[in-house]
């Protein structure tokens, strides 16, 4: 049997961070992956991710992105990496209809929070946002949020970077390798994975869609997961996608759909823009989930996107991801309900993986005072 202190068990966007923070504090922890991260079986794929400090969905996150930020900053200059690309964001919503993520009001809670936290932003009117980007067909009526400093992090580097410092600090990490049981007796977590047994003082539970199947009723039944698609367009006019030109936006329009969002050309003009929305009718399972969009489900986006973007030229590409979400939207991160040196942390609700280097940071902290850490403080197991 193998003894650790801790044992991370899924090393997507939260695992990966909270296993490279305990091993640069010298912990002795061993992560575990199911599969071998990056992959695409999870939420943790597809290039890019949206990150924004002034967070409509809650003041109380703003936080955690700019903690995000500052760490990713350091650990590119530690590894020559870049994981942070600040393009710029842009949030566009019409004055009638403003819900995303379960919040109202969203474009306006953004602003009041970029000036609750001083964060460098612009107001845009209805004329200066359509002055400006002039590839949204604007029906006129829509305001703007612009803040430079948000933009997009690559999701597959940032697991890879913190995977590998952390096994250069000394962390044990087994991939392809399933937990498929856990108990707690006294101080201690026995695990039996598909391999082997393990022991450990702490066990942090970051298994994204598949976490839920390790809480029992009623717990497990506030999650739902469902797939989400993610597209790539190739545009007429490439070279105003460039991302000197154009910033990652999210649209919350008044019609045809609750969300629409999208990022720069990353990959020069041949490479396309990724676009996306997102659907919560339709709930799936990990294991029983479809990957790449099918052709209708390729159709019917690519109509959608042309009343919004008119210049797309044709579909290049497509993947799906999934989301695990609660009610409300807000993360959980609490202890297991069942064995109380079990950490269960799930902040897949669509907006989270900005905030996971800061998560993991706070767990890495929390494991080794004993006391949760009052940034994470505030996501128990709704009620
Ligand atoms: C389409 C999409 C778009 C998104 N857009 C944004 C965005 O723009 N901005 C933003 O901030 N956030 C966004 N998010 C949310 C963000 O990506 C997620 O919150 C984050 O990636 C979740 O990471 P995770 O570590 O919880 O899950 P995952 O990355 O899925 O990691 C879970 C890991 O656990 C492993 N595992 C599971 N079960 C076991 C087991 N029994 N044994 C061993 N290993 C196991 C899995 O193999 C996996 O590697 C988006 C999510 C999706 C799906």
């Amino acid at each position: 049997m193998q003894t650790f202190q801790t044992i991370v068990v899924g090393l997507g966007a939260m695992g990966s961070a909270t296993l490279y923070h305990l091993a640069a504090r010298g912990h002795s922890v061993c992560g575990l992956d199911q599969f071998s991260p990056p992959h695409r079986f999870g939420s943790s794929h597809g290039e890019t991710r949206i990150t924004r400090l002034a967070i409509g969905e809650g003041a109380e996150y703003t936080p955690l992105v700019i903690r995000s930020h500052e760490l990713w900053r350091q650990l590119e200059a530690k590894t020559g990496e870049k994981i942070l690309h600040q393009v710029g964001g842009l949030v566009i919503a019409n004055r009638h209809k403003q819900a995303s993520h379960g919040v109202q009001d969203f474009l306006q809670r953004t602003i009041d929070t970029a000036q609750q936290f001083q964060i460098p932003h612009e107001v845009l009117s209805p004329a200066e946002l359509k002055r400006r980007y002039p590839m949204f067909q604007l029906r006129g009526d829509e305001s703007g949020y612009y803040e430079p400093s948000a933009g997009y992090v690559c999701p597959e580097k940032c697991l890879a970077v913190q995977l590998q410092q952390a096994r250069q600090l000394g962390a044990t990490i087994h991939v392809n390798e399933k937990l498929v049981s856990l108990q707690q007796s006294g101080d201690h977590i026995h695990l039996q994975t598909s391999r082997e047994e393990y022991r450990a003082e702490n066990v942090i539970l970051s298994m994204g869609a598949w976490g839920p199947s390790l809480l029992p009723q009623p717990q497990q039944g506030f999650f739902q997961v469902t797939r989400q698609c993610l597209y790539w367009f190739e545009m007429e006019d490439m070279a105003c996608y460039d991302p000197s030109r154009f910033p990652i936006f999210i649209w919350l329009p008044d019609r045809l759909i609750d969300m629409i969002y999208g990022f720069p050309a990353i990959d020069g003009p041949y490479g396309g823009i990724k676009i996306a929305t997102e659907q919560f009718d339709e709930t799936t399972t990990p294991e029983t989930r479809r990957f790449d969009p099918d052709r209708a489900e390729v159709n019917r986006m690519t109509e959608l996107v042309r009343e919004f973007l008119p210049s797309v030229k044709r579909y290049l590409r497509g993947t799906s991801c999934l989301y695990t979400s609660t009610a409300n939207f807000r993360f959980v991160i609490s202890q297991h309900p069942e064995h109380s040196r079990v950490w269960f942390v799930s902040p897949c609700s669509g907006h989270g993986f900005k905030h996971s280097a800061a998560i993991g940071e706070a767990l890495a902290q929390s494991i080794l005072t004993g006391k949760l850490d009052e940034k994470i403080s505030g996501f128990p197991f709704p009620q």
